[in-house]
């Protein structure tokens, strides 16, 4: 069994990965919609502000508004477009947020630390979380039952609050908790580049143990998918690749390893 994540971001095609993964039932699909998220919150007039952590990793800044956009962007409207679509081609797709059935929980950061200008802020109003469990025995009874589950973010907490939670990290530990052999990031780029503007400075292979090193490469959001392969090779998944949704066939090419394979 695989874990498929498709990216929400400008350039991603998703069409072009569900058309591929539809007649297959031997996976998992996890989804991000940051594209959505902005092109909705610009639409309500609130725009998307991003925050840039110490160590460089960059988030949106998720205020009690922002959250709910975020939920109907992603949960409303994305969730359910790709679920139709699935159906659509003969995939018996069902879709799940991270809150039904408690798919994803976790806790709020009580304050995230960003950088502004060379300095160091505390922000405390943010819906960031971390997740601390996710309820993989539901995605294992529904894809048993024959169903191909899809997931978003948000996440829950104990108390009932949705959290933002990381589109690639929580398919890290769905991944994990599932005990899947493959873990695919779909991406825009054709996997972790020398040169981040440069397609041909694709890194075709990176040991694990060496990932800490090939770390310095990614910046921004690059950086949030090799920390999620980190966690899914700790969780016991055995090979992480890291690929572009944009040619024909992606998951058939990603699964011969063509993008990056981290194993
Ligand atoms: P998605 O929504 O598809 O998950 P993200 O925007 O989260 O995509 O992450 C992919 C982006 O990471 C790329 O479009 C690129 O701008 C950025 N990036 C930063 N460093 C690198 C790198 N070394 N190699 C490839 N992409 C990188």
């Amino acid at each position: 069994m695989m874990v498929v994540k498709v990216g929400g971001a400008e350039g991603n095609d998703i069409d072009n990965v569900l058309i591929d993964l539809a007649p297959r039932r031997d996976y998992v699909l996890v989804h991000g919609g940051s594209n959505e998220v902005d092109r909705l919150a610009e639409a309500l007039g609130r725009p998307t502000r991003y925050i840039t952590s110490p160590s460089g990793v960059v988030s949106r800044y998720t205020d009690k508004e922002t959250m709910e956009v975020f939920t109907m962007a992603l949960a409303g409207k994305m969730n359910t477009a790709i679920v139709a679509r699935l159906q659509s081609l003969g995939a018996p797709a069902i879709g799940l947020s991270g809150v039904d059935g408690g798919l994803i929980r976790g806790h709020r950061k009580e304050a995230v630390r960003c950088v502004d200008n060379g300095r160091v802020l505390l922000v405390k109003d943010d819906h960031s979380g971390t997740v601390d469990e996710v309820n993989a025995g539901l995605v294992q009874l529904l894809f048993d039952a024959g169903y191909v589950p899809v997931i978003c973010p948000p996440g829950v907490t104990p108390r009932g609050e949705l959290i933002n939670t990381d589109a690639d990290r929580v398919a890290a530990l769905v991944a994990a908790g599932l005990k899947a052999e493959t873990l695919v990031l779909f991406t825009n780029v054709p996997g972790l580049l020398r040169e981040p503007s440069d397609p041909s400075t694709l890194i075709p292979e990176v040991p694990r143990e060496r990932l800490s090193y090939f770390m310095n490469f990614a910046y921004g959001r690059m950086k949030k998918k090799l920390i999620a392969a980190q966690e899914a090779l700790d969780g016991g998944v055995k090979r992480v690749v890291i690929a572009s949704s944009q040619p024909a066939d992606p998951v058939e090419r990603a699964l011969e390893g063509m993008g990056t394979v981290i194993a």
